[in-house]
């Protein structure tokens, strides 16, 4: 059981007021990384796996070309953002930008680097062990033929979701011929499960939330041997998906000639709902910037599952629920009670800390965002800009002195991860853009 008198940060939590912490577990990288039970073979044998499909991706989803076939999205700095949230005379230095997950292709969130991944994985070993392909070094746009297809019409992929990782697995797993099912939390949202049936997706609505999805989900689908269940809560395969955008962030970063390392820090804002997306940037981070990069996840107030679950230590052994709030929040992407066990094990000696922040504040980031720069993203991704104006706190100050960075701020970038938003139906956007909260 919980003894609140030892975690006093949880009084404020369980109030719902805005609350920043600080991970007193947090070691060196390279030992968080040590004490892992993936490590950078893993990440390296996703990054070559994606590069397999990338044909395959190009030829059926046309918008990919341009990328030729890899799943990627652009970088860029926010000048009229940084001035519209007054970091100047707030204090924060350093460069402001957005790293736009929001506009990948085919899923329109982070969770086409996840769910696609998987998706691609289960499908390759069922095809070499078919011999659609001959070995790995086959043409891997023949999984498209009429063949192939028949063969994965008679297999299952099966998801609970809040929504957008539904659409990633639905999506993609209905354009391999899979018979996909996507099992729904009440707060999906109807344009999502509309999109979905659209591109011949079964639906299954709950009236509960994300954990009922995902446990009928999962009973279903482990009943029957021709289903494989992408499981948000426990995946491997989905955690190794999301780490590769850490290598291709690298990339992107050396050919703007920005520097990471000691002296020129990285502070990335991550929106956290089970942690499997966050988690999985942050390992990948870690990964290629060692202590140079500094990760933070940002949670709703009524929903910050994987702060109550680091704090406590209990991780998923807890729920917001179970100390009083509601798990209800606008932000339908973060809508999540009880965080990832894994992933919270996993993140325990890697991440800096955790915000949360107020359902009303992420209308104002959106409507900022766009008005400042144009960029329209959804609400849930909005919270990364809580993680930026947090550099303001006494705790982020605290932060930057024990990890000896005051010298070296001006220096900083800092990422806010826009994790969804383009696939949003035009007049949601202008209702989201009106709304005040
Ligand atoms: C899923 C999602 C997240 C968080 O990812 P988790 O793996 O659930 O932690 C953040 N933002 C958006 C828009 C998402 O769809």
């Amino acid at each position: 059981m919980l003894d609140m008198q030892k975690h006093p940060i949880l009084h404020d939590v369980q109030a719902g007021r805005e609350v920043i912490w600080i991970n007193p577990k947090k070691r060196d990288a390279a030992s968080g990384i040590a004490a892992a039970p993936v490590g950078i073979d893993d990440v390296l044998d996703a990054e070559a796996r994606l590069a397999r499909f990338a044909p395959l991706i190009a030829e059926a989803f046309p918008e990919t070309k341009a990328r030729d076939g890899l799943i990627e999205s652009e970088i860029v700095e926010l000048p009229a953002m940084r001035e519209r949230l007054g970091a100047d005379s707030a204090g924060i230095t350093g460069r402001l930008m957005l790293k736009m997950d929001s506009h990948l292709a085919i899923a329109g969130s982070v969770k086409a680097r996840g769910g696609i991944y998987e998706v691609l994985k289960v499908t390759e070993k069922l095809a070499l062990a078919s011999g659609i392909l001959a070995d790995t070094e086959d043409d891997y746009k023949k999984l498209l033929s009429d063949e192939a297809r028949a063969f994965f019409g008679g297999k299952k992929m099966q998801v609970g979701s809040t929504g957008n990782l539904g659409m990633s697995i639905g999506i993609m797993s209905a354009a391999l011929g899979y018979q996909a099912i996507v099992h729904m939390s009440a707060d999906a949202k109807q344009w999502k499960k509309d999109l979905l049936r659209s591109r011949g997706v079964t639906v299954v609505e709950y009236s509960g939330d994300y954990g009922e999805a995902v446990k009928n989900g999962r009973a279903q689908s482990d009943l029957d041997p021709n289903s494989h269940f992408v499981d948000d809560e426990n995946s491997r395969d989905l955690f190794l998906g999301y780490a590769v955008a850490a290598f291709r962030l690298k990339k992107q970063l050396d050919e703007q000639e920005i520097t990471v390392d000691a002296a020129h820090p990285l502070f990335v804002y991550l929106p956290c709902g089970v942690g499997g997306a966050p988690g999985g940037v942050c390992f990948g981070l870690k990964l290629v910037f060692g202590d140079a990069a500094h990760c933070f996840f940002v949670e709703p107030t009524q929903a910050p599952c994987m702060l109550v679950g680091m704090e406590s230590g209990l991780h998923s052994g807890i729920s917001v629920q179970d100390i009083g709030l509601t798990g209800i929040t606008e932000a339908d992407g973060l809508a999540v009670g009880r965080p990832s066990g894994f992933i919270g094990g996993v993140m325990e000696p890697l991440l800096s800390g955790e915000m949360t922040v107020e359902d009303a504040k992420l209308y104002d980031y959106l409507r900022e965002l766009h008005e400042s720069e144009g960029i329209f993203i959804e609400p849930s991704a909005c919270a990364a800009f809580q993680g930026v104006m947090s550099l303001q706190s006494s705790q982020l100050k605290a932060y930057i002195r024990a990890n000896h960075l005051e010298g070296c701020m001006e220096n900083a970038t800092h990422i806010a991860w826009a994790t969804g938003g383009s696939l949003v139906p035009e007049e949601l956007r202008v209702s989201f853009l009106e709304k005040h909260l």
